[in-house]
């Protein structure tokens, strides 16, 4: 029973609100719909709950959901609903009799989805329920959790192994964001899929902006960040409880709403902070790793870590959960090396040797990926053995703005002497020795002190030179043995150095010059109408209250976005915007389009750029305005300002601007306004 793609358009609009599907979903949606098993590595916020949310729509029964969270459940059932979705869930934190009306509905067949945790499924009764009525299919969320060979094995999903011999003739689909191809393996065969679908989606996040900065006054940096993203949820990670308190006390005096969330708080206030933040009652969580599963939230607009990671993988998972609704968002690590001192540490209490070892290269890759002048994305999706093939990915520090290293050629090549000089068998803090003349017992013993190297990068600092080792161990001009002795020999590339034919650039990580307040054209750097933006927002916020859901499961940001940016003023213009499905056009349409016709109009607003459309093109030009417009929602980024300002000054014209910006033209000549220069 394969469903043709344009069936399946028509419940994407209807329910969802979208128009095309993501990378993927088509393909394994319509194999769910056909009847086959499924197993599927997304990234966060990629879209998987989609994938069999709208399969359980179409097919006859009910399909059960497993997943792991009991505190996620009823904001994803909630979110389900107000699609229009027949949904519900069952656990332990309803009363006997909540649950005894879900089984009412399951019985009388009112249900298209239903959320469990693992250890309901393991009830006998609940088994018996299910045996009763008609299942379309399971989809089993977090489905990693099942392998004793990841990092978040869960006891309760080993029952899971024997859905299939309860219910042998209904499909299987598995979803997961972090799988290795171990884990994958030992997942299909531990749920006994058949013959699945199996989809690796990429790991890449267009939308995410990685960036790397010198770390010097934390707080006052992270004060900074915040106050030119007034308003946007986000997620401050520090290592430590005390940092974390110190950090969040620091932003509530200089009157941000910030709430700490770390191990050390009891149940109650980390539950108390966690749904403060959800619910946009506050827009900043300082936190450790500890916050984590079980944030949902899809408008999550920035990620800073105030301190270094200790493995990409946790780097990876925190900055992915910024931007699940797909629309930029920023991920600021600020680095220092001292950091790295304050990991090593917690390492050395490893006694194991092999876990010490696994350890220490997790975090060398860790600070590899900071302290390098690479693309940050390629370095990330490398880490996961995917290749990015784009040469510049326009989303990234180095990428933005690429001229901005120092010529490092020249004291590679010391450095590469030093190494060779002194035999190739000491590790990088010898190395930095000889090259600053440091006067000490191992130099003396070796008689380093001779070396023509010797003290000949003093003016340099140790922290430029550990990072230049990096730099060249990233590049193959250096090896840094792997095990107990991390020393450095040359590497196969430094011929290529002593050829001439190689160059290295690198930024130094020096304490970053003190920030200039932003001014008040990048505090307004967007193209959309902020002011009203802000109208709907507290419009979103009532009514969320009211109806005791978190708001974004009313709106995504990005409905709002473009309902302040095409300000629609009829239920015709405002059906084809993003997320606008039918049930919630029906529900809070009109209240929105209350707001957004008493707002007055601003005259650099898109539609007054248009010669305005009657309603029928009305969705041609927001389709249009999306396509040609990609950078539309996008805010102008520092680089942004700085390359139109050079272009402007080259003498391009308005229309080559927009083209080379992607923005509208109206965007353009605005913000040559903002930044004064046009009257
Ligand atoms: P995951 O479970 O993979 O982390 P979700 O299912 O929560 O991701 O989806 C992430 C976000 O992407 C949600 O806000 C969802 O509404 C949105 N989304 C999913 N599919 C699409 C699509 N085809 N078009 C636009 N947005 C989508
Ligand atoms: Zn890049």
């Amino acid at each position: 029973m394969q469903k043709k793609d344009t069936d399946l358009h028509a419940p994407l609009k209807k329910l969802f609100g979208f128009d095309t599907f993501r990378e993927n979903q088509k393909e394994i949606i319509e194999s769910i719909l056909g009847g086959r098993d499924a197993f599927v590595v997304m990234p966060t916020g990629g879209g998987k709950s989609l994938c069999y949310q709208l399969p359980s729509h179409l097919l006859p029964g009910c399909c059960v959901v497993i997943s792991p969270l009991i505190s996620l459940m009823k904001d994803q059932v909630d979110g389900a609903r107000e699609n229009g979705l027949r949904a519900a869930f069952m656990n332990s934190s309803q009363t006997a009799a909540e649950r005894r009306a879900v089984t009412d509905d399951l019985n009388a067949g009112n249900l298209n989805l239903l959320y469990a945790a693992p250890e309901r499924l393991a009830l006998n009764s609940f088994l018996e329920k299910l045996k009763k009525i008609r299942i379309s299919l399971f989809a089993v969320d977090e489905a990693h959790c099942i392998s004793e060979w990841g990092h978040e094995f869960r006891p309760d999903y080993l029952f899971l192994s024997s859905l299939r011999e309860h219910f042998p003739t209904v499909p299987i689909t598995a979803f997961t964001a972090t799988a290795t191809e171990e884990v994958q393996r030992d997942t299909v065969r531990k749920l006994r899929l058949r013959d699945p679908l199996q989809v690796r989606a990429s790991f890449d996040r267009p939308n995410l902006d990685y960036r790397v900065l010198p770390k010097s006054r934390l707080d006052d940096q992270i004060l900074s960040f915040l106050k030119e993203h007034p308003g946007e949820s986000g997620i401050i990670y520090r290592t430590t409880r005390k940092d974390v308190e110190a950090t969040a006390a620091f932003l509530t005096g200089h009157g941000i709403k910030a709430l700490p969330y770390h191990a050390g708080l009891g149940d109650l206030e980390r539950t108390r902070n966690q749904e403060a933040f959800n619910r946009d009652d506050i827009h900043v969580v300082v936190a450790t790793i500890a916050f984590g599963m079980g944030i949902d939230k899809s408008n999550v607009r920035f990620i800073l870590h105030g301190d270094l990671p200790k493995t990409i993988e946790n780097y990876y998972q925190e900055t992915g959960r910024a931007g699940r609704d797909g629309l930029p968002a920023s991920c600021v690590l600020y680095f220092s090396r001292g950091d790295i001192v304050k990991l090593k540490f917690f390492i050395n209490q490893i006694q194991d040797p092999e876990q010490h070892g696994i350890a220490t290269g997790k975090l060398n890759a860790m600070v590899s990926f900071a302290s390098v002048s690479r693309c940050r994305r390629r370095q990330l999706l490398a880490y996961f053995s995917e290749r990015y093939e784009p040469d510049n990915c326009e989303a990234c520090d180095i990428c933005s703005s690429p001229d901005e290293g120092v010529d490092a050629t020249g004291d590679a090549g010391v450095l590469i002497k030093a190494v060779a000089d002194s035999g190739q068998m000491f590790g990088a803090a010898h190395v930095v020795d000889i090259l600053c003349g440091s006067n000490n017992k191992k130099i003396r013993q070796y008689n380093h002190d001779a070396l023509t190297t010797y003290g000949s990068g003093k003016e340099r600092g140790k922290d430029y030179w550990r990072q230049l080792i990096d730099e060249l161990i990233s590049r193959d001009l250096l090896i840094r043995a792997r095990g107990q002795y991390p020393t450095l020999s040359v590497g196969p590339a430094a011929a290529g150095l002593a050829l001439g034919s190689l160059k290295i650039s690198i930024r130094p990580i020096a304490a970053a010059p003190a920030k200039r307040a932003p001014s008040p054209a990048r505090r307004d750097a967007r193209d959309y109408d902020g002011d009203l933006f802000e109208e709907l927002r507290a419009l979103r916020k009532t009514i969320a209250d009211r109806r005791n859901v978190p708001p974004f499961v009313v709106f995504h940001d990005r409905t709002l976005i473009e309902m302040a940016t095409f300000s629609p003023t009829t239920e015709e213009q405002m059906q084809p915007l993003y997320g606008m499905g039918e049930v919630k056009m029906g529900k809070y349409g009109g209240e929105f389009l209350e707001v957004i016709r008493s707002h007055p109009r601003r005259e650099d607003r898109i539609p007054r750029q248009e010669p305005s459309p009657p309603d029928k093109d009305w969705t041609s030009t927001v389709e249009r305005i999306r396509t040609t417009h990609p950078k539309a929602y996008a805010p102008w980024t520092e680089e942004d300002d700085a390359q139109l300002e050079r272009r402007f000054k080259e003498q391009l014209s308005v229309a080559q601007l927009a083209e080379l910006f992607a923005r509208k033209e109206g965007a353009i000549r605005s913000r040559l306004r903002k930044i004064g220069l046009t009257g």
